[in-house]
């Protein structure tokens, strides 16, 4: 509805003579999905939300002419309370804190002077006036850990890159973000592309790279547009292309549109793409530091690990680690979505405890049922029981129960919700999935689902759930790619912690 409301605002001003002195701009998400379409008045910082057409010309007549607040449309606080300012007031945003979304919902995301106005570029700026290995070394002293899922260490990626000899290097930002509910990277590209972009112009720099490559899925038409406009923007600015800011440094971006095959997301895949191939995972090593794109030295960063490396040079590693825990510093972006009230997109500091998200930025299990399970990472993740709730989101933490931190995809479940048909679900969209390169990923996956749906339909046996287990064990240590390795998790997570609800399927038979 986010349109006509925007129509609304500017049809109403212009009835006015107001369209002049009034800008309607429009921005990235600011991640309260339940609270939208929302809009903010500056420069006092009010906050709107749940607006239609009609609202929008109340608010004209009524704040911009008036400067009276209109109460009714703002956010009302437990206790009744309209809560008029946004960041500091509403529990959504409270405790989050927002390095990488930091300006979503703020700029103009197709206006780069809207970036530069909020320090955009001076990082890049920075970085050129130090040495490659000095920059390298920022970002290991920050800690920062790939956002894609796995958690590698970007500055020792980076330094393994930066020491390969070779005439050409390549920098890769995989925006091919596949999980089903995970809106985080298209938000970031959507909300500040600028932010990518200069996150990759610093890496190329550091390792010595002359060409870089954004793979975005098809699906993202508004990313794409909105990182095209950027691109050429930076262009203009001579913060892309030749003898960047007058240096000798020269680095140029090219979108590459993904089809929308979530194994494209695997990064051997992803390259092969890029090189024109059907995109399909090879066998690692060499990994794509030594021989990459078109066998040259390649970093893959995703696009919310980009958009911290900014930040980072321009405030510093000491002051990233002031979030987030020694292992995990720094914040993570998550799509929250699923039985939680507030829904959205929320950035939090690592080790945040399960429970403050859900409870007091997700502001409880709707309905206010009880809480089951919490889903992260997606089709490679586990499910976490209600009873860790107090489990602190880090990378060690969330594999020790079983579950990944992924890419920030997290789903909440209730009381009502079956574990067993989570599995399926994660498990029929890993088998659709599954590019058919090695056997047991293929078969395997094809062969658990066919025993999760014997098992769901009432057909199963306590022999069937062990046969599940078996294979599922034999898929994760056999597959050739992170896909087959960790499509079993949501099985052996529910297997692990539900159990008792596999057997309940099979003892409804009998
Ligand atoms: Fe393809 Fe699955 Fe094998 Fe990966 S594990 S190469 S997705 S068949």
């Amino acid at each position: 509805g986010e349109k006509s409301v925007k129509d609304a605002f500017e049809e109403e001003l212009r009835k006015y003579g107001l369209d002049e002195v009034v800008r309607v701009i429009e921005t990235g998400c600011m991640g309260a999905c339940t609270l939208g379409p929302i809009a903010v008045i500056y420069p006092e910082s009010v906050f709107y939300q749940k607006l239609t057409p009609d609202a929008a010309r109340e608010i004209v007549e009524e704040h911009i002419l008036k400067g009276r607040i209109v109460e009714k449309y703002l956010y009302k606080a437990s206790e009744g309370k309209p809560v008029p300012r946004v960041h500091e007031e509403v529990p959504f945003f409270k405790k989050q804190v927002r390095i990488v979304t930091r300006n979503l919902g703020v700029i103009d995301p197709t206006k780069i002077e809207e970036y530069i106005a909020r320090d955009g570029y001076f990082a890049l700026a920075k970085a050129l006036q130090m040495k490659p290995e000095d920059v390298i070394k920022e970002i290991k002293d920050s800690g920062l850990r790939g956002r894609g899922g796995a958690g590698f260490p970007t500055g020792l990626k980076w330094e393994l890159a930066a020491r390969q000899k070779a005439e050409k290097k390549f920098v890769v930002c995989n925006a091919d973000e596949g999980d089903p509910g995970a809106f985080m990277d298209r938000s970031v590209l959507e909300g500040d592309p600028h932010a990518v972009i200069e996150g990759m112009a610093i890496a190329a720099y550091a390792i010595g790279a002359q060409k870089g490559f954004v793979y975005v899925r098809a699906e993202y038409p508004l990313a794409i547009e909105r990182l095209n406009i950027a691109l050429n923007q930076a262009r203009e600015y001579g913060f892309l292309g030749g003898n960047i800011m007058g240096t000798d440094f020269s680095f140029d971006i090219e979108i590459r549109i993904g089809a929308g095959a979530f194994v494209c997301g695997e990064e051997t895949a992803l390259m092969a793409s890029i090189e024109g191939e059907r995109g399909q995972p090879k066998v690692k090593p060499p990994y794509p530091v030594e021989k990459g794109l078109w066998g040259y030295p390649t970093v893959i960063n995703n696009v919310e690990t980009l958009a911290n490396v900014p930040w980072i040079i321009r405030n510093g590693a000491k002051e990233f680690r002031k979030y987030g825990t020694e292992n995990s510093p720094g914040t993570k972006v998550f799509a929250l979505a699923g039985k939680v009230k507030n829904t959205g997109l929320v950035e939090v500091p690592m080790g945040i405890t399960l429970r403050e998200l859900i409870y007091e930025i997700g502001g409880g299990i709707a309905g206010d049922k009880k809480l089951k399970a919490i889903q992260t990472g997606g089709p490679s993740g586990g499910c976490i029981p209600a009873e860790y709730v107090d489990t602190p989101v880090d990378f060690e933490s969330l594999q020790k129960l079983g579950a990944i931190m992924g890419s920030g995809g997290m789903i909440v479940m209730d009381e009502d919700d079956c574990m067993v048909d989570v599995a399926r679900f994660f498990l029929e969209f890993t088998v659709e999935e599954s590019c058919g390169k090695c056997t047991p990923c293929r078969e395997g996956t094809k062969k658990m689902l066919e025993i999760l749906e014997k098992i769901t339909s009432g057909e199963g046996t306590e022999e069937d759930i062990e046969e599940l287990e078996k294979l599922a064990h034999v898929v994760k240590d056999t597959s050739l790619c992170g896909l087959g390795q960790t499509a079993p998790n949501p099985v052996l997570s529910t297997l692990r912690y539900f159990r008792d609800e596999y057997l309940a399927h099979v003892k409804e038979k009998r």
